[in-house]
């Protein structure tokens, strides 16, 4: 055929109304709720992320996509990465994180919604992460390395916080030139990036 059928799809980025309001909880896991999954998962793999969350889709609802590569344990895994880094891709429903470890990690992080900015954040090394699954399963966890910061940067988006809202005085100041340049990239584009996907 010489015309394919192809779709267009949008990611939010910083500016953005949307991702800095608190989102609402997912009430049901309708046919809405699986669509919109499926979409989220869409956008995450054609923009290359390792997560997404419903507000960088547009959508306040707290529902979050993960797909953390399973080679991204260094050293023991921690009893979430056990369970859940051979479920990838995997839809958190209502997440929420029950306590966080004293100890803190560096890493650098980056966020498709703040496209090609990448800055340095402190976090707690581990969570303990409960949430609901599409399937209704309830999952409880302690989590630690790539999948901890995952799912710590992804449920900040649930709350309006970006990671440059997270960055040292010394990474914002650092950051503060790129953050500026990309809102007003983002106000010419209506704070869209768009991919046309097959
Ligand atoms: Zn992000």
């Amino acid at each position: 055929m010489l015309f394919k059928s192809k779709k267009r799809i949008s990611v939010r980025t910083i500016g953005d109304p949307v991702l800095s309001r608190v989102a609402d909880p997912v009430i049901d896991v309708d046919a809405d709720t699986l669509c919109l999954a499926q979409e989220m998962y869409e956008a995450m793999v054609a923009f290359n992320g390792i997560g997404l969350a419903a507000p960088q889709y547009g959508v306040s609802k707290r529902m979050v996509v993960i797909d953390v590569p399973a080679d991204s344990v260094q050293g023991d895994p921690t009893p979430g990465e056990e369970q859940l880094l051979p479920r990838m891709p995997l839809v958190l429903v209502n997440p929420e994180i029950l306590s966080y470890s004293t100890n803190k990690a560096v890493r650098d992080e980056g966020c498709l919604s703040v496209p090609d900015l990448y800055a340095p954040v402190e976090r707690p090394e581990k969570v303990i992460l409960r949430s609901a699954t599409l399937d209704g399963e309830i999952i409880e966890c302690e989590c630690g390395g790539l999948l901890g910061r995952c799912i710590q940067h992804e449920l900040d988006h649930l709350d309006g916080i970006l990671f440059t809202d997270r960055l040292s005085p010394e990474a914002a100041r650092e950051a503060a030139g790129g953050i500026k340049r990309l809102r007003r990239l983002g106000e010419s584009k209506s704070f869209m990036r768009t991919k046309s996907i097959k």
